[in-house]
C-alpha cells in the first residue's frame, strides 16, 4: 500500500528543465512555459496503456483512483 502524501517520486519534479507541462503520476504542472496541449482520444489512450495517470500534456486524469 502506497501511503498517500505529497512526495512524488517522478523525476520532473527535480528537473529543472522539464520537457513536459504535467507529471503524469500526480498531474500537478511542473513546467508552466509550456502551453496546455490539445490532445486526441488516441494519444490519450496511449498514455493509459503507458500507465500514466495524468495527461503530462493537458492535464486530463487518465486513471479513475479506486
Ligand atoms: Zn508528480
Ligand atoms: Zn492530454
Amino acid at each position: 500500500m502506497i501511503r498517500q502524501s505529497n512526495f512524488c517520486p517522478n523525476l520532473n519534479h527535480r528537473r529543472s528543465r522539464v520537457p513536459v507541462r504535467g507529471c503524469p503520476m500526480c498531474g500537478e504542472i511542473v513546467n508552466q512555459t509550456i502551453p496546455r496541449r490539445c490532445c486526441t482520444d488516441e494519444e490519450h489512450a496511449i498514455k493509459r496503456r503507458d500507465r500514466d495517470n495524468y495527461c503530462s500534456g493537458c492535464g486530463l486524469q487518465l486513471r479513475q483512483k479506486t
